[in-house]
């Protein structure tokens, strides 16, 4: 299987080029050349498989075997998974008797990402060590220099993935007393050799124009050899496929119904998560329509609403409030703004301007669009639209698709809006109703799974994708449920990994201003030298 970025059907790369690569140089995502199918036996071939059988099943049609080879791959996502909690690596609950939420933060930092990350750093430690033994000992060994910004959450799952990987230095750098007391004290009580937390004094945006002019930097990049872990990379959307298939054989093993339909909803911020759904339908999982959940960050539904793709929302200066958006988020008003016009929420990892993986469904709408005579020329055609439309984009800040477009995607997805206060009320319900205790992003989904979503129809089963662990956002979860006499964070949240956390050692390095020469003197200091040795295991 080969890759080729979404902006031109060009350049052809391989898996290992393509998760080294991240971001294509036209500034595409990479896709596959083509989806795979289903063997014609999978139904029953791998229903009682365990996550990792999946995965190995899932990833192998995706990569090669002569770029990785399937006991390889087995090796890798053992590895990858055995720092996980729970014996069913994402287990389903039952919470009503259509309803159902799939926990994915079971993994290391407790939040989703973690199913993602823990299996990028192998990888990039996997293809690493192989190039290196392949060299002569005399030249150079190649490293990869991770660096990123967070404002809290997507940072310590990077900095799990990545501890301890041979040849791969991790940078992360985040505002300084600007992140929570627990996301902060998960960074930075990593202490391995090649992890460094940088506490810059400014804004969380101010740590992006860092590493955004550290990337443009091409003599600082090629000296490095810089990597990127954010939600483009190709690898971790695959790793994400995975528990779509081990949620469909858990309710189809409960339901015997035949005309059984299975629906999932999907908090959802760069659409990384819910792309994997995607792809997992694309492949041939008959599931119903992806529910779309956004917080007042509500680009995507939007989008959904009118087909236009745009970052302001300039539909609500000329019509009426609730007309083309409705009256879910109509309170959302008075939210709090940064400069850029991302608002803050109770659910800040969906707090987005744009998505970033949402190029990706484009190109496949714009695909399935495209008049020509044979596949070829349908995907270069595809691959000139969306360089059209990103540019738009970036030049307009808005692209309006055509309706055939528009209609694709809505038989595909349906999406909806959740407020602050309609998520604070969506974590008092169930914990009320079913005694289970949700984080804010996975409220903003079950709001929707709940309100808006065609439940009613006997057949259909929710799941709802749980992102978080309750623990991580207290205030959201105190604030919902402080009124319940029955309520206590410290015994029904807080799990025994967070209890110490805030006394642990620390290891983190104080950066005096948001400036790129100040943080590349801290990265020429401390990246680790790669393993020079030929055949060396670490
Ligand atoms: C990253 C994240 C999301 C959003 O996932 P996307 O793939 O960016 O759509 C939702 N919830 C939590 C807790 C996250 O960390």
């Amino acid at each position: 299987m080969k890759y080729f970025s979404t902006r031109g059907a060009g350049q052809l790369l391989s898996f290992e080029e393509t998760v080294l690569a991240g971001l294509a140089p036209d500034g595409g995502l990479y896709i596959p050349e083509h989806i795979p199918s289903l063997p014609a036996d999978w139904q029953t071939a791998w229903k009682d498989h365990s996550f990792v059988d999946l995965s190995v099943e899932v990833l192998s049609l995706y990569v090669t075997p002569d770029e990785i080879s399937k006991l390889e791959l087995r090796q890798l996502v053992e590895k990858s998974y055995s720092t996980f909690r729970h014996r069913e690596i994402t287990p389903l609950k039952k919470l009503t008797d259509t309803t159902y939420v799939l926990e994915l933060f079971h993994g290391p930092t407790f939040a989703f990402k973690d199913v993602a990350l823990q299996l990028l750093g192998n990888l990039f430690e996997f293809f690493l060590k192989r190039r290196n033994q392949s060299r002569a000992l005399n030249e150079k060994p190649e490293k990869l220099t991770v660096v990123g910004a967070t404002s809290g959450d997507t940072g310590s799952a990077a900095i799990y993935g990545l501890r301890n990987k041979a040849n791969v230095s991790i940078f992360i750098l985040h505002p300084k007393g600007r992140v929570s007391p627990i996301q902060e004290a998960q960074m930075t009580t990593v202490t391995d050799v090649n992890v460094h937390n940088l506490a810059v004094k400014g804004t969380f945006d101010d740590c992006q124009d860092v590493v955004k002019l550290l990337f443009g930097d091409r003599e600082f990049n090629a000296t490095h050899r810089l990597g990127a872990v954010n939600s483009i990379n190709w690898a971790r959307i695959l790793a994400q496929t995975v528990y779509y298939f081990l949620s469909y054989f858990h309710i189809k093993r409960q339901v015997a119904d035949p005309a059984l339909e299975i629906q999932y909803v999907v908090p959802t911020g760069n659409f990384g998560d819910i792309l994997a759904g995607y792809y997992a339908k694309r492949m041939g999982l008959p599931i119903g329509r992806l529910g779309v959940a956004t917080n007042a960050n509500d680009i995507l539904t939007r989008f959904w609403k009118s087909g236009a793709y745009e970052k302001v929302d300039t539909s609500r200066a000329t019509t009426p409030a609730g007309e083309t958006v409705p009256a879910a988020g109509a309170s959302d008003g008075k939210q709090a703004e940064d400069a850029s016009g991302v608002k803050e929420t109770l659910s800040p990892a969906m707090d987005i301007l744009v998505s970033s993986n949402f190029e990706r469904l484009l190109w496949y709408l714009a695909y399935d669009n495209a008049k020509g005579a044979d596949d070829e020329e349908r995907r270069r055609s595809a691959g000139r639209t969306i360089a059209d439309w990103m540019g738009k984009v970036k030049s307009d800040g808005r692209v309006q698709v055509p309706t055939e477009v528009l209609e694709r995607a809505r038989d595909d997805f349906f999406a909806e809006r959740v407020s602050d206060e309609q998520t604070l009320e969506t974590i008092e319900y169930y914990f009320e109703s079913a005694k289970y205790i949700a984080d804010p992003h996975t409220a903003v989904g079950l709001y929707v799974a709940r309100t808006v979503a065609p439940s009613n129809s006997p057949h259909v089963r929710q799941i709802v994708l749980s992102t978080a662990h309750p623990a991580k956002f207290s205030e959201a979860v105190t604030r919902a449920l402080e009124g319940s006499p029955s309520f206590d964070f410290e015994r029904d949240v807080l799990p025994p990994e967070f209890k110490g956390l805030l006394e642990c050692e620390r290891r983190v390095i104080d950066v005096e201003g948001a400036d790129v020469e100040l943080v590349k003197k801290v990265i020429e200091k401390y990246a680790v030298p790669a393993v020079a040795q030929v055949g060396a295991d670490v």
